[in-house]
């Protein structure tokens, strides 16, 4: 039996939610690295109204130039260890700083973001019904034992060492979002992010890639620090961002890692800056810092299948486009 009538007229507080085009969507630690960008590629689509919540520590309204003062764009000086009440559909959780230089600076501080900071924002998107995304970190999985390292390790880190605050308050953020999920049915995604890369890093940060490029620029020795040997693999961070929209867009909770596979000896990445950059510049061997892990690299076969993602930017192409803007930024421009 087809029935010949019209549908019947959707309610009125359907029709609200189905004309209300805009998202709302929330991206806390955005004046930083990874979240400035991904600001810039979610006011490209129209239908997106972005609140940041940010408290400065480590990123800068430097970041957001282009967009304050847009109709759909709002920048709020907020600490996610305070509560926060605003109405919102979705929630990049971004903040907490991702440099050792600066998660160690003031660790109490660092944890206090990570469980504070999470709980603050998982309560928030109870009480608006918003999916929230954490960015974690491949940290939970400590110096790992397994390599690559793909989701379902539990990780080797140390409780008591210096980058515990880190580590560790992660690793709780990650149990409250799946407790959070469980319990009260919130929708959460959980990217494990793999060293990311790219334009307006901090200069003076102590990342690896920042401070060759810097380095390098400034015709400073390359500082590998001891053994040399040890392992990362960088992710250009316009891929890291396609990665997290996918997820926070997709049907998965997660954790999943996003990041790029090539993996690289920290020798390896300095002789490719000074090849790239400078190749005058020299490279010296330097102390490390304790619990440093020795190798990293992600497993991104769920990436791949779950969200149809993979990176696409390679490290010699990535590493020319961060030259200029570290170039801009110091007033440094290429010899002749
Ligand atoms: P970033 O330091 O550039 O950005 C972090 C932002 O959070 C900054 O703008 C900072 O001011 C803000 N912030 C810090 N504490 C806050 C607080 N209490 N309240 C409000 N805002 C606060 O770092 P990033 O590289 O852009 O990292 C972004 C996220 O990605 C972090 O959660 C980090 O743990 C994660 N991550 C990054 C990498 C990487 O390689 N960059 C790797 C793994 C995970
Ligand atoms: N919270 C917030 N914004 C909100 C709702 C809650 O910042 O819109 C905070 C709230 O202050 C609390 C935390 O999120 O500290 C957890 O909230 P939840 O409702 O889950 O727990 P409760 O308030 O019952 O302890
Ligand atoms: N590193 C280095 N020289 C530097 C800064 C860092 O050789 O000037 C090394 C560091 O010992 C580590 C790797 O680079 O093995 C990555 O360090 P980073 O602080 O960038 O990130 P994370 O340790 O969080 O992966």
């Amino acid at each position: 039996h087809v029935s010949t009538k019209p549908p019947p007229e959707p309610s009125p507080l359907r029709k609200a939610k189905f004309f209300q085009a805009n998202m709302r969507i929330l991206v806390t630690g955005g004046a930083g690295f990874i979240g400035s960008h991904l600001v810039d590629k979610l006011m490209e689509n129209e239908k997106n109204e972005v609140i940041v919540a940010d408290n400065y520590f480590t990123g800068s309204k430097d970041n957001l130039k282009k967009w304050i003062g847009h109709p759909r764009f709002e920048l709020i000086r907020h600490d996610v260890t305070e509560p926060l009440l605003i109405e919102v559909d979705q929630i990049y959780h971004l903040a907490c700083p991702a440099s050792p230089i600066f998660y160690k600076y003031n660790p109490v501080k660092t944890i206090k973001t990570n469980v504070i900071g999470t709980l603050n924002m998982l309560g928030l998107a109870k009480r608006t019904g918003a999916r929230i995304l954490l960015t974690s970190t491949s940290e939970v999985y400590g110096d790992p034992l397994v390599h690559p390292q793909d989701e379902t390790y539990w990780g080797n880190v140390n409780p008591i060492g210096v980058r515990s605050c880190y580590d560790e308050g992660k690793r709780v953020a990650e149990t409250l979002m799946f407790d959070y999920h469980r319990q009260h049915g919130i929708e959460i995604r959980i990217a494990r992010i793999f060293n990311t890369y790219g334009p307006r890093m901090n200069i003076d940060d102590g990342r690896v890639v920042s401070n060759f490029i810097a380095q390098a620029i400034r015709d400073e020795p390359l500082t590998v620090q001891l053994p040399g040997t040890q392992t990362r693999s960088f992710c250009y961070v316009s891929d890291m961002v396609n990665g997290l929209m996918r997820l926070m867009d997709g049907e998965n909770t997660g954790p999943i890692n996003i990041g790029n596979p090539g993996e690289f000896t920290m020798l390896e990445l300095a002789e490719n800056v000074k090849e790239l950059i400078n190749p005058e510049v020299k490279i010296i061997t330097v102390e490390n810092t304790p619990d440093d892990p020795r190798q990293r690299k992600p497993d991104i076969t769920k990436a791949k299948e779950l969200l149809g993602w993979e990176p696409k930017v390679k490290l010699r192409d990535g590493l020319p486009l961060m030259e200029e803007d570290f170039r801009d930024r110091l007033g440094i421009s290429r010899k002749k």
